[in-house]
């Protein structure tokens, strides 16, 4: 039985060649790719299969649509709520493929910057370039079967929307284009174009064993393809790995990961059951595998949470480990009731007809050495595109115009109650027509995508063991004021009034393209991965996925990813013909003891806030020393301190908390997050009397220069009189590096950038009282022998006498 009275369960140790962690475009490139060349792969996914037709279209079935495995739903859709933006990815068996807009274009090639500086500090750097990569988008572009929509065959030749681009565009002097679609439009490549046609399959087959139709221009692409007409990953890759050998998991979980002491990895999974009826979430047993080569591809927040949850198993992870994350520059605006050019009356776009993105308008980079259009201002580029929608959003957005359109609603009113008293049977149909104003809004207004170049200036960090993202659009300020005007200007083109999206009004954007958290670079201060994918320090771990994007792609990132994947394959296995193991096989015999761990219990943890000011000097090494010259500058710091586990805490003899939170100086070029911390609360000092508090705080600078703060408050036995001054000023110093509990106690082992004190002042102390908050069971008792732990340790130091009797 577990701790909690749980059942844990016993499973065999299983072992692979690899373990690919999520399904997505890098995970099903890299499995197709493994796989083919006679690895033995397994890839979990967490989500379940989507096979034709089983796409939510109820309201009770798009209410089990989300995945919160909290409340047992193990849905598609993977909502985030981050403080300054939303975000929105895939959970299931061909990961964002399932619903995202089938465009598949290349990274523009001056977009692959070397080292270029960012507008508010900090510089974008990407290890490859498109040399690189075009043979990897070409292959996997004879798999995914791009083309641009066929708006000149008949039967698709009727996409108003497709058309309102390509005419704005001309207006405006723009770029315009149709992008290559992922999607069947024709039976078979090269055949005749034709709507609801059966899809001819290749060998393989497809592993839901469906029949697939061509598209029939519903514009439900980003709620999942009921026909099977998109040529997501389930159909394409997905099937053909396994019809290599690949073994598919659905409904499994990773944790976490971590070397294994005979070579490779181990990786803690669960098993979610989508039954109604399936175990709670908190009491799934964990299992663990064994993997010569373990490849990471759980997309952005997937990838990057891992990694920050088994940080302390992966000694010497990058210092860029959360950073260079971005929304690749997303925006969302409408251009609402378009009119005719000529006769300024109302110009259909009916966004519910076609795929949901036909059409792209580029706008030019300053990198690009083109002319720039008079409708945007010089910058980073980016890319404009239409939206779409299923036609049962149309009803809804009449629907919401009703209490705005006061007229219309009464009118309506007014007919019904007329009709109902001279007994018109035929009225109702008449009053109906005239509230939906002929659906005019619907179908003359175009939701209108833009993203781009933005600044990767986001990090990723965890919070009380969930992730959470750092980045707003303030950064990006530049590219988001380019980026409207040039959608204002289109909406214009197009004889329609520009709206943002509500989300706006708090400068708030959905991202559905996040890239970063596990960055690639030229070399470990740069990156947490190589340019080929493998971790810095831990040969055989890969990182295949956005995570690995070191900036934003500016189009659309789903065919680099894959790309990068696929180059990524390639090396891994040269290096294995070259004979240059992952690890030493170590194959464990199926009937070898079991490893079971615990369940994952619900653990009682406790969190407070404190605020400290202070002040440091740039270049001093002695705390005391800067205390006194007239070089100081201020230092603040806000740090959330979390207990995970307050049984752990106390029994541990350095009783560490994590911190998150922030370091402000100068000399840091600002206020930096912080992207690993940990304090010990009264750890072991000096001497057997002495108590420490001591703080280690990973951040980087704005040049992306890895840093470690150190503070210790050295508690040595003493009268009551010193109990205040001692507990509540930091002497602290800022290290170059990041910098391991050995190392940096060792005397001389770093540089030491800046020296300097922190302070609580009275006022900051009794606020950070009111932030001690509690969770898990008996929250009450939590939180007493959290503060029965923190007085004896006072008493112990200050003298039972002097201190609370
Ligand atoms: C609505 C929408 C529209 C989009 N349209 C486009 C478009 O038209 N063109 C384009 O290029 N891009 C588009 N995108 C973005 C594109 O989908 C992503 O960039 C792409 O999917 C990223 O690939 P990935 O391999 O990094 O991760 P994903 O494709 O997100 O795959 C990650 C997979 O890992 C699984 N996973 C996560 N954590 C775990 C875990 N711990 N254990 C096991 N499995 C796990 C997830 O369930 C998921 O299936 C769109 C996205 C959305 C949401
Ligand atoms: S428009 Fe409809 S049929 Fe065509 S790919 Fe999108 S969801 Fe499938």
């Amino acid at each position: 039985m577990g701790r909690d009275g749980t059942a844990t369960e016993h499973t065999a140790t299983e072992h692979v060649d690899v373990l690919v962690v999520g399904s997505g475009f890098g995970g099903s490139v890299a499995a197709e790719r493994l796989a083919q060349a006679g690895l033995g792969v397994v890839v979990m996914e967490r989500g379940r299969d989507y096979p034709p037709g089983s796409f939510a279209r109820t309201p009770a079935q798009a209410a089990r649509a989300f995945w919160a495995p909290e409340t047992g739903s193990y849905g598609l859709f993977d909502v985030w709520s981050f403080r300054h933006f939303d975000s929105v990815v895939a959970s299931g068996l061909g990961g964002g493929s399932l619903i995202y807009a089938n465009v598949l274009l290349r990274k523009d090639e001056h977009w692959f910057v070397e080292r270029q500086q960012l507008p508010g500090g900090g510089y974008e750097s990407w290890p490859v370039t498109r040399a690189d990569l075009d043979p990897h988008y070409d292959a996997v572009e004879r798999v995914l079967n791009p083309t641009p929509y066929p708006l000149e065959h008949p039967g698709y030749d009727d996409v108003p929307k497709a058309r309102a681009m390509r005419t704005a565009a001309d207006r405006l002097g723009l770029e315009h284009f149709l992008p290559p679609l992922a999607v069947s439009f024709a039976p078979e490549p090269g055949a005749r174009p034709g709507i609801g046609l059966p899809i001819v399959e290749p060998d393989h087959g497809n592993l839901h064993g469906a029949t697939r139709r061509t598209c029939r221009l519903c514009g439900e692409c980003n709620i999942g393809c009921n026909e099977g007409a998109k040529n997501s990953l389930d159909f394409t890759y997905l099937s053909a790995a396994r019809g290599h050998g690949a073994d598919l998991r659905t409904g499994h979980e990773v944790r976490t990961i971590r070397p294994s002491a005979r070579g490779g990895y181990e990786v803690d999974y669960l098993r979610r059951d989508p039954a109604p009826d399936g175990p709670p979430a908190d009491c799934v047993p964990v299992r663990t595998l064994h993997c010569d080569r373990l490849v990471l591809a759980a997309g952005t927040y997937g990838t990057s949470g891992l990694l920050l949850r088994s940080r302390r198993h992966l000694p010497g992870i990058g210092a860029a480990l959360g950073t260079r994350f971005s929304g690749n520059g997303d925006i969302l605006s409408f251009a609402v009731r378009t009119k005719d050019a000529h006769d300024a009356r109302p110009s259909s776009v009916a966004p519910s007809r076609g795929p949901v993105i036909t059409s792209t308008i580029r706008l030019p980079d300053d990198l690009d050495g083109q002319d720039h259009s008079g409708c945007v201002p010089p910058g980073r580029g980016g890319y404009l595109q239409d939206g779409g929608y299923p036609a049962f959003v149309g009803w809804l957005v009449e629907a919401a115009a009703l209490p705005r359109d006061a007229g219309r609603a009464g009118r309506f009113l007014l007919r019904q109650l007329a009709a109902h008293a001279v007994g018109d049977p035929d009225a109702t149909a008449a009053s109906l027509t005239g509230l939906l104003d002929d659906g005019v809004l619907s179908d003359t207004s175009l939701p209108l995508l833009g993203m781009g170049r933005d600044t990767p200036d986001g990090v990723l960090v965890l919070r009380r063991g969930t992730l959470d993202a750092e980045w707003s659009t303030a950064g990006s300020a530049q590219h988001y004021a380019r980026v409207r005007a040039a959608l204002r200007a289109v909406s214009e083109a197009l004889g329609g009034r520009y709206a943002d999206s509500p989300h706006w009004l708090l400068k708030r954007v959905i991202t559905v393209h996040p890239c970063g958290g596990a960055p690639m670079g030229r070399n470990q201060r740069e990156g947490v991965c190589d340019a080929f994918g493998e971790v810095y320090g831990h040969p055989g771990l890969y990182v295949m996925d956005a995570a690995a994007m070191p900036g934003p792609v500016g189009t659309n990132p789903a065919l680099t990813v894959a790309a990068l994947a696929d180059r990524a394959c390639t090396r891994l296995l040269e290096k294995r013909a070259s004979g240059e193991a992952a690890s030493p096989d170590a194959p464990v015999p199926s009937d070898a003891p079991v490893r079971v761990l615990d369940t994952y219990t619900q653990h009682s943890s406790v969190q407070f806030t404190e605020t400290m000011t202070g002040d440091c000097v740039m270049g001093a090494s002695d705390p005391r020393a800067a205390r006194r010259s007239p070089a100081r500058e201020p230092l603040r710091a806000r740090l959330t301190l979390t207990i995970d586990d307050i049984d752990e805490f106390l029994a541990r003899p350095d009783h560490p908390a994590r911190a998150d939170g922030w370091i402000e100086a100068r000399g840091l070029g600002g206020r930096r997050p912080v992207t690993d911390g940990e304090v010990h609360v009264f750890g072991r000092g000096r001497t057997p009397d002495h108590r420490e508090l001591r703080y280690r705080l990973f951040l980087t600078d704005d040049t992306g220069t890895a840093r470690t703060l150190i503070g210790v408050k050295d508690l040595a036995p003493a009268g009551l009189g010193r109990l205040w001054p001692a507990t509540t000023t930091l002497p602290c110093v800022l290290l170059e590096g990041h910098l391991s509990a050995n190392e940096d106690r060792t005397e001389g082992m770093a540089d030491i950038v800046a020296a300097g004190t922190l302070r609580i002042s009275p006022p900051a102390f009794l606020r950070q009282l009111t932030t001690f908050r509690t969770t898990g069971p008996r929250a009450a008792a939590t939180l007493a022998r959290f503060h029965g732990f923190f007085l004896d340790e006072l008493r112990r130091i200050y003298g039972p006498a002097r201190l609370l009797g």
